[in-house]
């Protein structure tokens, strides 16, 4: 499995095409921009694009979906409960940002213990609420995306719409701190990290 992370825009949201190496066949985490590097990975790369996953809908995540969809016509898969927020740039804070609104439809809903895959790889959808109703975390064997619900020491705000502190913290307890500790953390933003690592550094989890 071959893993790229690209660091998108004033956010420094982070991107991650994710690609099978047996089949080339390849999806995209949370492409907060469409850039010519993402682009020539994926055509260098002679990955056919699956699926477009957003961890959650916020517009720093979501921004270079439409673009990607229209040059490799992957589909855009999402939470069941974030459907609403993509759709509407003023929940998904485009409105506000250095980006066009984006108001993007979902062709798959996800839920909870859904099962992705593409090529000889398998990704599980954890629900994990808390920063939004709808924010997911993605497993690969050993590889978590944790979107901006867990980060290296530090976890996602709970000020946005569908925020909930109570909530973000029980997700990762409840569900992400049980996974193996060597399990790898790559997040929505920082640098990547480990379950172990963070079961013993992270103030808002101990
Ligand atoms: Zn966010
Ligand atoms: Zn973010």
């Amino acid at each position: 499995m071959n893993i790229k992370k690209f660091v998108l825009s004033d956010f420094q949201s982070n991107c991650y095409i994710v690609g099978c190496e047996e089949t080339k066949e390849a999806v995209i985490i949370d492409p907060g921009q469409c850039t010519e590097e993402m682009v020539s990975v994926i055509e260098e790369e002679n990955y056919v694009l699956k699926n477009i996953i957003f961890t959650h809908g916020h517009g720093d995540h979501i921004a270079g979906a439409k673009e990607l969809k229209e040059k490799f016509g992957a589909d855009i898969l999402a939470h069941e409960a974030e459907v609403e927020m993509i759709k509407d740039p003023k929940i998904n804070m485009s409105a506000m940002m250095s980006c066009d609104n984006v108001s993007l439809d979902v062709d798959k809903s996800l839920r909870d213990g859904d099962v992705i895959e593409f090529g000889d790889k398998k990704i599980e959808v954890i629900h994990t609420p808390g920063h939004s109703k709808g924010g997911i975390c993605l497993k690969i064997n050993e590889h978590l995306f944790s979107g901006d619900t867990l980060f290296p020491r530090s976890i996602g705000r709970t000020d946005f719409v569908g925020g909930d502190y109570d909530e973000i913290i029980s997700s990762i307890k409840g569900k992400l701190m049980t996974l193996s500790g060597k399990t790898k953390v790559h997040p929505g933003h920082g640098n990547v990290s480990s379950i172990g690592k963070e079961k013993l550094m992270n103030p808002f989890v101990k």
